[in-house]
């Protein structure tokens, strides 16, 4: 998957990893963006959600904070796989060619994102990428941004994976949160209007979860990983549309 060991690299060869965490019921949010050296960012965004008065914080000020909450930090190396290494190459071969649409969509799209619904209804969610393969040094995609990639609040939870661009420029998260309260609309409809008439085809997709408990997986790729399990036994995993 694209986050921690074996997330997308940069042009330079880095793995520069971005993660961010929500909880709906106070709307508290935690968030980093261009970690090179923290085994876990997201359990540093959950940090900084808990320990700071701060929501995102970037690059060495978030690997400072790691080493003073005590979480493990690793060599960038750590995180380098042969096969993102291959496809970092292949992407700066195949320039100037659109690298990015070059891309097998499970080379793109293996964003780790996660919403839950508490037995109370509560919400949260939570994201964690490497970003684009080939992206430039410093480039800050979605994920980490409150209300573009992660987003959650009293009546619904959302996380994104996709071309991050697309959902920071439309606000896609904060978006459908918006439609859900003030259309009333269905979390499964709000979540669609955004990947199918808002975004372009093959941006991407998003996992969502309202206060009720209703899921949505819309997305507009040939595919994207996702499972859906809870406390009445249902486990469903799925790839393609059905
Ligand atoms: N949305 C992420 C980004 O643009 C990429 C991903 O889906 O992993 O950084």
């Amino acid at each position: 998957f694209n986050a921690g060991r074996g997330a997308a690299l940069n042009r330079e060869g880095i793995a520069e990893l971005d993660a961010a965490i929500m909880d709906g019921a106070t709307l508290r949010a935690g968030a980093v963006t261009g970690v090179t050296t923290v085994r876990n960012p997201i359990r540093l965004a959950r940090r900084v959600m808990s320990d700071t008065r701060h929501i995102l914080i970037a690059g060495p000020g978030a690997e400072r904070f790691a080493d003073a909450t005590g979480l493990e930090r690793v060599d960038n190396s750590w995180f380098v796989t042969p096969r993102r290494r291959k496809m970092l190459d292949d992407a700066l071969l195949a320039e100037p060619r659109a690298a990015i649409h070059s891309e097998a969509f499970s080379a793109r799209f293996g964003t780790v994102g996660a919403v839950a619904r508490d037995t109370s209804g509560r919400l949260a969610a939570a994201t964690s990428t490497g970003g684009l393969t080939a992206k430039l040094p410093g480039r800050v995609g979605d994920a980490p941004l409150i209300g573009a990639g992660t987003y959650a609040d009293a009546r619904v939870a959302i996380s994104c994976t996709g071309t991050g661009e697309q959902f920071i420029r439309h606000g896609v998260a904060r978006g459908i949160a918006s439609r859900v309260e003030l259309l009333d609309e269905p979390v499964d409809a709000a979540a669609s209007h955004f990947i199918h008439s808002v975004l372009n085809p093959d941006d991407g997709g998003l996992i969502a979860i309202d206060a009720a408990g209703r899921v949505a997986t819309p997305f507009s790729t040939i595919g994207m990983y996702r499972g859906i399990a809870d406390s009445t036994g249902r486990r469903h995993v799925a790839i393609w549309k059905d």
